[in-house]
């Protein structure tokens, strides 16, 4: 058995608190990991606040976790103590579905195993990456590219894969017209990746604040949506647009946005159910879907994908003692652009 510091928190209005946590022993297939950075998403704060429902507390969140393997189980072929590592939203599903056996883990019959507030292997609550240690089984770790710091990597492993998978599965890439709505943690990495793919791309933020900051990661183009002529101007625009906006949005306005056989993918998961006209789908064959985080095959080429095209967030470091401060600021969009956890300082 393995105590771990962690950052726990008691309830939907309470502060973070230091406080140990328990991981289990290593099975045969288990690697121990020493977690040096976990990123803050905004997934985090929702569970946290019991905004998706009730939660079962005292809760550690964190599932953008990078550090290094310090303890393998016996049957472990993957890796090696010393190895850099990730692990993302998941540790585990039934690995037989139809969907786990197509690499979509996310998407398991049975429902996959959330890094935290979700029931372990045993049934035990799983705690995140908020902590110093976790235990993992090997086939839900993945290999982080010897040029990606750890500290930058970590917010790959959700906000990297979250935006990786949209874009690669509606085909991002030449000739192809992609808007990424906000400019947060899953958004700025999408306007990287996007880049990166040969589409060109398009930001639709709040204000023009952040305009420098969005074309030097890549975009070609910046809009702010509080200005009306945005949607004026942009009229039947997109073939693809992300939106990852963590509040509720005026979907209908989005929509109109899309360009005949356009796909609006909704990665922002709001509290709060949106509301569409269909007209503005039936109107130009436009669709509108949504895509969660990414399977475990695919987490590792988008790493690799990262790696290959110097791809990295743009991070803020922090101590443990800053949680609370950090979830104030994602919340008020001041975040430029993940808040990433040092785990020495638990
Ligand atoms: P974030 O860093 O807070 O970014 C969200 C961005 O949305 C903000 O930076 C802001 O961008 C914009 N925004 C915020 N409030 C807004 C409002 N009221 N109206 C319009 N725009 C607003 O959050 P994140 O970590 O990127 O996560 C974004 C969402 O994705 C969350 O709901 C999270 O739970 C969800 N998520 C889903 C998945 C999945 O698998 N589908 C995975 C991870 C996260 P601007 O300042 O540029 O306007
Ligand atoms: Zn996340
Ligand atoms: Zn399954």
């Amino acid at each position: 058995m393995v105590f771990a510091k962690a950052r726990a928190v008691d309830g939907p209005d309470k502060p973070f608190r230091a406080a140990e946590i328990k991981r289990r022993e290593l099975d045969l297939h288990d690697v121990l990991i020493e977690i040096k950075y976990a990123g803050i998403c905004h997934s985090d704060i929702h569970t946290a606040h019991g905004e998706w429902g009730p939660v079962n507390y005292p809760l550690v969140p964190g599932h953008e976790i990078a550090g290094i393997v310090i303890a393998v189980g016996s049957d472990v072929t993957k890796y090696k103590v010393g190895d850099r590592v990730g692990v993302g939203c998941m540790v585990d599903s039934c690995r037989e579905c139809e969907n786990c056996q197509k690499g979509e883990e996310q998407y398991c019959v049975e429902g996959n195993i959330p890094t935290y507030a979700g029931a372990g292997k045993y049934g035990e609550p799983t705690q995140g990456g908020y902590s110093t240690h976790i235990v993992v089984t090997e086939d839900f770790v993945v290999k982080i590219p010897d040029s990606i710091e750890l500290d930058v990597a970590a917010p790959l492993l959700c906000a990297g894969i979250t935006t990786y998978s949209p874009l690669n599965h509606w085909g991002a890439g030449p000739g192809k017209k992609v808007a990424v709505v906000g400019l947060g943690g899953l958004g700025h990495m999408a306007v990287q990746i996007a880049h990166a793919m040969g589409a060109e791309v398009t930001v639709l933020s709040q204000s023009l604040k952040k305009k420098e900051d969005g074309l030097a990661l890549g975009a070609d183009h910046y809009y702010a949506t509080s200005d009306p002529e945005t949607f004026k101007q942009l009229a039947n625009t997109f073939d693809l647009i992300i939106n990852t906006v963590s509040a509720k949005i005026n979907l209908n306005a989005y929509l109109r946005l899309l360009n005949l056989d356009g796909t609006l993918v909704n990665v922002g998961a709001p509290a709060e159910p949106l509301s569409l006209n269909v007209g503005n789908l039936i109107n130009r064959r436009r669709s509108f879907a949504g895509s969660l985080i990414g399977g475990i095959r695919e987490t590792q080429e988008m790493l690799d994908f990262c790696a290959q095209h110097n791809i990295a967030p743009k991070i803020e470091v922090i101590s443990a003692d800053q949680i609370d401060e950090a979830y104030k600021r994602v919340l008020a969009s001041d975040v430029k652009y993940r808040f990433v956890i040092d785990t020495s300082t638990m």
